[in-house]
């Protein structure tokens, strides 16, 4: 790996192809992939994954938002691209980019409808997304007749495929629920197949529900974190590979005398003589003010060095006193060891947390 000169956020393609083939060797042959993208990718590069997904043939993309559909589109993806959570204002658009809203509500629904037969489109790929449990989008169970009902009274909007998604995949003591959750999702699908005169796709499992529930692969699976690296379990997270890794180096080095103190509002205080190292990321580049205070550390040659004192907007600062060292050096906060789990660990955060919050001021270096 290449030395690095200032922060960088490096992504590892070989890893996500790794992690890709990974996920695939849990399906049966003929269940579909569709990759999450949302989020760029997970806080890493929606294009340059988009495109190597693309390459591994991957059957689908979703994104939470519109914007995020149209950079794929702009970037010249020409994989179908599910927007989980589109917004109306936005629909237009939606359409101008050939992108497939997933239909949650009345409201959107109607909206939508209102719409293609204004711009006198024949079947336009919609997605209904159903909820079984989570309570956060999705008609219930006994809107499915009058749902139908309103879609095929058009022959604007075609349905591409029916989900619904799990509150707790990866908690095996939520087991029951889970279950409830897919025995819910298969009444829907023998209550919606009355009504067409084809086969929509149908798809519930998201990362740890691939792992955790094999029976409920339905047509499709959706992995994000997967993909990138993760599998919420410590069993699935050693065959997985992160492909994310934030380094930075260290900008300058002090000697502290005993009862000096480092960094904003003189947080820290050195009770014996130290040395401190100035390392160019803070708040702003998406390491929170939590992980200051020796709640966070970054790896200096294989050494932990706590984080000490405020995290400043753009840098912070960490205890070198023991760790032989120099400016210059590079400093890793997470990425294959330390994971981005271990790492968020130290404040009760989660992966998905602290890699979809590096911001986009982070330069983005790419190992092919
Ligand atoms: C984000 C998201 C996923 C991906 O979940 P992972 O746990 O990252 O695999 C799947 N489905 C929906 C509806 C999502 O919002």
């Amino acid at each position: 790996m290449a030395k690095v000169h200032e922060t960088v956020l490096e992504i590892d393609l070989k890893a996500l192809k790794h992690n890709f083939h990974f996920i695939k060797s849990k399906l049966l042959p003929d269940t579909k992939i569709l990759a999450v993208v949302k989020a760029f990718a997970y806080g890493s590069d929606s294009i340059e994954v988009a495109k190597c997904l693309e390459n591994l043939a991957v059957d689908y993309l979703a994104v939470a938002y519109v914007k995020e559909g149209v950079a794929l589109r702009e970037a010249g993806i020409k994989l179908p691209i599910l927007v989980l959570h589109p917004q109306s204002v936005n629909f237009k658009t939606l359409i101008d980019y050939c992108l497939e809203p997933s239909i949650y509500s009345f409201f959107v629904l109607d909206t939508f409808l209102e719409l293609v037969t204004k711009e006198k489109l024949q079947d336009y790929p919609i997605h209904l997304k159903f909820n079984t449990g989570l309570n956060r989008l999705g008609f219930k169970s006994p809107d499915v007749e009058s749902v139908m009902t309103k879609i095929n009274n058009s022959d604007s909007l075609k349905v591409k495929s029916v989900f619904s998604h799990l509150a707790a995949s990866e908690d095996i003591d939520e087991k029951a629920f889970s279950e409830n959750q897919i025995k819910a999702f298969k009444e829907i699908i023998s209550n919606i197949e009355p009504y067409l005169d084809y086969k929509p796709i149908y798809h519930l499992c998201n990362t740890s529900g691939i792992m955790n529930y094999p029976h409920a692969h339905f047509d499709m699976v959706r992995t994000g974190i997967g993909l990138y690296g993760f599998g919420n379990s410590d069993k699935i997270d050693t065959q997985l590979k992160p492909i994310a890794t934030l380094k930075s180096i260290i900008s300058q080095i002090h000697q502290l005398d005993a009862g000096e103190s480092v960094g904003y509002n003189r947080a820290f205080r050195a009770s014996k003589p130290m040395r401190s190292a100035t390392i160019p990321i803070g708040h702003a580049d998406g390491i929170g003010r939590q992980y200051g205070n020796q709640k966070g550390f970054v790896t200096v040659r294989d050494h932990k060095a706590p984080i000490i004192g405020n995290v400043c907007m753009d840098m912070l600062m960490v205890d070198i006193t023991d760790i032989p060292c120099q400016e210059g050096d590079e400093v890793v906060l997470f990425g294959k060891s330390p994971s981005a789990v271990s790492f968020s660990q130290t404040t009760q955060s989660i992966s998905y947390e602290i890699i979809t919050g590096i911001s986009q001021r982070v330069k983005r270096v790419y190992l092919k």
